[in-house]
């Protein structure tokens, strides 16, 4: 059975909004959230809008022991007329229908929690901080809930969205940041789930993550699995260098996650007509060029920072200096070009905000 009506139940008293220039990252939730649950043999039913509110879930809840569960994250942004915008958020539901896939988690109809997304942000529109960079971030995720502890896929499950209104990433502006490659960790290996969403994927990452956040590095560089010699991700983003003129960009594998952002700027350089490849990369040759002079810019792309320059990377203890350490032509490029559309500052030539 396919729920097709969404119960709305208000709450009866409203939080109070946070200044837009207070705003951190994922602390404040709105008045809100989106659930649908689903039990076996009944499927996803019972989709409604109620008061944020802590859940009530049995201890043996298979969430809670085997991590059975999945996540996307998308933002609303606020244009100039104030109407709500959403950015490729199609693409956000066949990525978490992916992910389903991977660990054995029903599908979800996407049109529908689409249209559940869209409802509950109408809801909480007030709730869109409207200062520069800032914007209500979309947490759709679904945990597995039956009580039970063997080792099988759980056949409950709920469905749930929460929203965060979050503040602006670059406080002073787009500013390159130092990473250090991780030679000893992996964040993730081919037939394992990278190309997931999935909570475990970021348990495993702290570890590499804290180790280096004392010396001042921002984020891990992650190298394949096998030889440790070729470039996946870097920290919870997609990663681009300008060699020589072309763009290039680690190939999907099967244990990088296909960031919607990593599509868009595919997109936007083809468009423009700058020369960008997908293909294996490794460390070695991204040394070489930056010995040679070739190496022009890198920078990660993701929905939190769209685009983030990296000035210095540092690998095996030799510091790899990119750009005199300040951000590159197309990384500005990109970034003004994605904001822009996001916030319907300019046209949308793709088709992608909603
Ligand atoms: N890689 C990982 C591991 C991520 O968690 C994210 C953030 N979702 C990305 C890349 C970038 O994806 P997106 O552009 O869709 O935000």
């Amino acid at each position: 059975m396919e729920e097709r009506t969404i119960q709305v139940n208000h709450c009866s008293t409203r939080k109070e909004k946070p200044k837009s220039d207070q705003l951190q990252f994922g602390r404040i939730f709105t008045d809100h959230m989106f659930v649908m649950d689903f039990t076996d043999p009944l499927g996803w039913h019972d989709a409604r809008i109620v008061p944020y509110q802590p859940l009530t879930i049995d201890p043996s809840a298979m969430i809670f022991h085997y991590g059975q569960s999945v996540f996307e994250g998308l933002k609303a942004y606020l244009s100039p007329d104030g109407d709500a915008q959403l950015f490729r958020p199609e693409k956000n539901l066949q990525r978490l229908n992916q992910s389903n896939e991977r660990l054995c988690i029903p599908q979800i109809n996407e049109e529908f929690a689409l249209g559940a997304i869209k409802k509950l942000v109408e809801l909480e529109k007030d709730w869109i901080p409207g200062s520069e960079g800032t914007s209500l971030y979309i947490r759709p995720f679904i945990i597995s809930t039956e009580p039970y502890l063997g080792v099988a896929p759980s056949r409950r499950y709920k469905f749930i969205v929460i929203l965060s209104p979050v503040g602006a990433y670059y406080k002073e502006g787009i500013n390159p940041v130092k990473i250090a490659v991780e030679n000893k960790y992996v964040r993730a290996v081919s037939g394992g789930t990278g190309e997931a969403k999935t909570g475990g994927n970021y348990a495993s990452s702290l570890k590499a993550q804290e180790m280096v956040a004392g010396s001042g590095y921002a984020q891990v560089l992650w190298l394949d699995g096998v030889e440790r010699k070729y470039i996946e991700e870097v920290g919870s983003m997609n990663v681009f260098f300008k060699i020589n003129g072309e763009v290039i960009t680690p190939v999907l594998n099967g244990s990088i996650l296909e960031g919607v952002t990593r599509n868009s700027v595919l997109q936007l350089l083809k468009h423009w007509e700058i020369p960008v490849t997908e293909r294996k990369i490794s460390m070695e040759e991204l040394r070489q060029a930056n010995k040679d002079g070739l190496l022009e810019e890198a920078f990660g792309t993701g929905t939190a920072a769209v685009i983030s320059p990296i000035g210095q990377l540092t690998w095996n203890g030799q510091h790899i200096y990119i750009n005199d350490g300040k951000t590159g032509e197309i990384a500005k490029r990109l970034y003004d070009t994605m904001t822009g559309i996001q916030y319907g500052m300019l046209e949308d030539p793709f088709n992608w905000i909603e």
